[in-house]
């Protein structure tokens, strides 16, 4: 195989570009494609306190050493908050990396576990969960909604303008997805990048949305950074597996489908935002003071059940 650039040797096919290129020829495109991000999408600006949510894989990895690259030349601060949900034998590892990889980049770091913030360690939830409730189904789902519970009061605490995330394309597009088929249009609005309905909520931003997964991976194990490949012994969730897959088979077909589908959903996102954001209401929930759509958030939601089903133990 020979670059379709420079006619070296081809180590990635980019079926939707139709080009083979090299090393050098794909790391240039690469990072030109996330230069352009940045400057199209205005994702950072000057004094900005940026906080990358750091799990250790390949995705928020090279999110943090994307953004430590960027700011030797514009000038904001950079931390990472990594969230230790407290899953034996897997997120130890990935912790280990992420902590690692700060180190040898001086980036400061923040870690905060579901135990002290919650109480209880994801692995304590899903062993003591009774099997006769259905819903939520899946680990995932506690998982997520803490997760993000977190890491926007721990950003907002110490000051963060901005929680930078690894979300590649991929991820982008399955969450459309499963959100389109279960009719959630409230979840969809929310997924708008630029949303921004409360003081409260610390924006987010994804520098690798628009960046299919194989290109990550390829970039991280040509560039050889350090980067956990462990998966979670919860990720069987069956819905998201589906998506992937019919995702998948989609772009074998037609290759650039992926993208193509992402840019159709930023436009669609765009219009529907005019129509509906300003009209999201807020109430504050009942128990924690957070922004929520109902009397008592998600988070305060699952808590209760929770801690409702462990006292019975
Ligand atoms: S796969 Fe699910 S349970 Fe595991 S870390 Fe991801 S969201 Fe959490
Ligand atoms: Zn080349
Ligand atoms: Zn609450």
């Amino acid at each position: 195989m020979e670059c379709s650039k420079c006619g070296g040797r081809g180590v990635i096919s980019i079926r939707y570009l139709g080009q083979v290129l090299c090393k050098e020829c794909f790391f240039n495109y690469f990072q030109e494609k996330i230069r352009k991000t940045f400057v199209q999408q205005r994702l950072i600006s000057k004094n900005d306190r940026v906080a990358v949510a750091l799990s250790g894989g390949k995705d928020s990895t090279l999110t943090l050493y994307i953004l430590n690259n960027l700011r030797q030349k514009e000038k904001f601060e950079l931390f990472a908050l990594i969230v230790d949900e407290g899953i034996r034998g897997y997120r130890e590892k990935s912790i280990e990396l992420a902590v690692r990889n700060c180190e040898f980049l001086g980036v400061n770091y923040h870690i905060v576990s579901f135990k002290d913030f919650f109480g209880f360690s994801l692995d304590e939830v899903v062993n003591s969960w009774p099997d006769t409730l259905k819903e939520p189904r899946s680990p995932c789902t506690f998982c997520g909604v803490f997760r993000r519970r977190i890491l926007n009061n721990t950003a907002r605490e110490l000051n963060a303008t901005k929680i930078a995330t690894g979300h590649n394309l991929d991820d982008n597009i399955q969450t459309l997805f499963m959100n389109v088929v279960r009719g959630d249009v409230k979840s969809i609005l929310k997924s708008y990048p630029e949303r921004k309905i409360s003081k409260s909520f610390v924006k987010r931003i994804k520098p690798l949305a628009n960046i299919p997964e194989k290109e990550i991976a390829a970039y991280v194990l040509l560039k050889k950074i350090p980067v956990y490949f462990g998966e979670c012994p919860y990720s069987w969730e069956g819905m998201r597996n589906l998506m992937r897959e019919t995702i998948n088979s989609v772009e074998n077909f037609m290759p650039g489908a992926k993208i193509n589908f992402y840019n159709y959903m930023l436009n669609t996102l765009s219009l529907m935002k005019k129509r509906f954001i300003g009209k999201i209401e807020l109430k504050t929930c009942e128990i924690c003071g957070e922004p929520s759509s109902h009397d008592i958030c998600k988070a305060c939601q699952l808590v209760q059940q929770i801690n409702n089903f462990m006292k019975k133990e």
